[in-house]
């Protein structure tokens, strides 16, 4: 059996008691980043384990691995560096192919940074449009004129390099909707968590005084 795991985006008591009894029972623990999930295994005090590296969103040969010990009758885990397997990293991958050869697939609840974000919004979620990151390139600017008529909450990833940039071009596409209100979230969970509202009218003003370190995560009211 697969068991999709998901772990920790940054408060390691997010943890489950069914995700910890599940990567201390199974047989290997499928991971993107070893360290990152033996340093997991290690904080958690859970046992050590054989990781099968899975990192690429083309690892076909390792796919067909995995499903030939599934097909043994092995028991694997799944978990990517932080959150739920296979929302913006390549975990569905895996899943996807598991699923195509008949093999048992159960999936664990647990924390993703973007729910964690949209239900300390405040804005309404109960339809929003998961964008995970944004195009760097092709499309990205057909996508964003696309927000000024969406009328669900909006939500996508970001980095720290590129959130004052795109920020900035949000003030700009939607400058003609300055009472739109946007929520950054910074290090959900962790020590210096902060999540910022914002009108796209003070947006560059934000822009100017925002800490950039850390990971993000953008939420946008829709027109509704
Ligand atoms: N699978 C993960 C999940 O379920 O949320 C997402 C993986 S994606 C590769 C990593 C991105 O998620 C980061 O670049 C950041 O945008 C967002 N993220 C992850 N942890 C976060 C946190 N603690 N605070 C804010 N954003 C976070």
């Amino acid at each position: 059996m697969l068991s999709i795991v998901p772990t920790p985006i940054g408060n390691l008591r997010d943890i489950t008691i069914r995700a910890k009894e599940t990567l201390t029972s199974c047989d290997a623990i499928i991971c993107e980043d070893t360290r990152v999930t033996g340093q997991l295994l290690k904080l958690l005090e859970l046992p050590k384990k054989e990781f099968i590296s899975f990192h690429g969103y083309t690892d076909d040969g390792k796919a067909d691995y995995i499903v030939e010990r599934l097909q043994k009758g092995e028991h694997l885990c799944l978990v990517s560096d932080a959150g739920t397997p296979g929302i913006s990293d390549p975990g569905y991958v895996v899943v996807s192919r598991v699923r195509a050869a008949g093999l048992q697939i159960e999936a664990l609840p647990g924390p993703s940074a973007f729910l964690v974000a949209l239900s300390a919004s405040g804005l309404a979620i109960n339809q929003f449009l998961y964008l995970g990151f944004l195009p760097l390139k092709k499309g990205r600017q057909t996508l964003l004129q696309t927000f000024k008529t969406e009328e669900r909450t909006i939500v996508f990833y970001e980095s720290p390099h590129r959130i004052q940039k795109t920020l900035s071009e949000l003030a700009t596409v939607l400058e003609d909707q300055p009472e739109r209100t946007l929520v950054i979230a910074r290090e959900l969970t962790k020590m210096h968590e902060q999540i910022i509202h914002a009108k796209i009218a003070t947006l560059h003003e934000v822009i100017k005084t925002m800490t950039v370190k850390g990971e993000f995560v953008v939420v946008i009211e829709g027109t509704r």
